[in-house]
């Protein structure tokens, strides 16, 4: 009997078309479960081919060598069906990248994004690649809902030395005045926050509203090229991207020295210090020490 394919040698079949349909409803979602629905999807698949062999077996109207092989294929996936529990994240990210291959002519990709604060949890997010210097290609939302989305990136990362202080996130209070200003009511500026945090362009953290997962993901080449990043040859630059992992970093620990560019994620600095053997900045011009960056958000 021939070995079972696994998930990771199937061709791009109807459970990647699935997949992608629900990717393009839900747009951003956590690998995990992303890996349930991927399962879900598999086994209704082997489910659907087993009910149409047996059918076929029923209805008699094939010959004796097309019984035995049809027979041998049902035996390969009864084990592959044992196999579907057994699906790793590895693998999924297999099944992504032969997704992926579909997309390339659409202009869209399924990136995965390690967590900002938690490197054991990876978004995978569908996202357009078309690279543009406006936020209008890559969202489906009205002219005025996209100046406003403008006008609250603007907020954040404009000028984020707010107070004295690094901070990517702004006031609720804030956020809510720039929607009125241009949507009327404090009804219908809520109504549009909450809609932008369902659909993960922003978030709220500590109270405070800060770039969402996903416009992180797919806005990145829009906010470099618009904001510009904070390092050694452009210090007028204010994304601030993480020393260990090279990702944009909107909250994490900030070197002490107003003069130094250097930012880490909370989970990257540990990671750094260890693999370069180091307890100071990064910066050769700094020697500010590691433990004493301080908090951002
Ligand atoms: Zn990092
Ligand atoms: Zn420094």
């Amino acid at each position: 009997m021939e070995q079972p394919d696994t998930v990771s040698k199937e061709e791009y079949n109807d459970t990647h078309i699935a997949l992608l349909q629900f990717l393009i409803s839900v747009q951003c979602i956590d690998k995990t479960d992303l890996l349930v629905v991927y399962k879900q999807l598999h086994r209704a698949s082997q489910l659907h081919a087993l009910k149409q062999a047996r059918a076929s077996l029923e209805d008699g109207d094939f010959d004796a060598e097309e019984l035995h092989s049809e027979t041998s294929r049902q035996e390969d996936r009864d084990s592959n069906e044992q196999d579907d529990s057994e699906i790793t994240l590895g693998e999924l990210s297999l099944v992504i990248s032969k997704i992926n291959s579909q997309l390339k002519p659409l202009y869209l990709t399924v990136v995965e994004s390690v967590d900002q604060d938690d490197d054991t949890r990876t978004h995978v997010i569908l996202v357009n690649t078309k690279s543009s210097d406006s936020i209008k290609l890559t969202t489906s939302y009205t002219d005025k809902e996209i100046e406003i989305i403008n006008k609250l990136i603007d907020e954040m990362f404009e000028n984020p030395i707010r107070n004295g202080q690094l901070q990517y996130s702004i006031e609720r209070y804030v956020a809510i005045n720039i929607v009125k200003a241009q949507l009327g009511s404090l009804s219908e500026a809520n109504d549009f926050l909450n809609k932008l945090v369902s659909s993960l362009w922003i978030e709220l953290y500590n109270g405070k509203f800060t770039l969402g997962t996903r416009a992180l993901v797919e806005l990145k080449q829009f906010l470099y090229s618009k904001y510009e990043e904070k390092s050694k040859l452009t210090p007028n630059g204010t994304i601030s991207k993480c020393a260990g992992c090279g990702e944009i970093t909107t909250r994490g620990l900030s070197c002490s020295d107003r003069n130094c560019y250097v930012r880490f994620h909370k989970k990257c600095i540990e990671l750094f210090a260890t693999g370069h053997q180091t307890t100071i900045c990064p910066n050769e011009e700094c020697e500010v020490p590691l433990k004493s960056m301080e908090v951002f958000y």
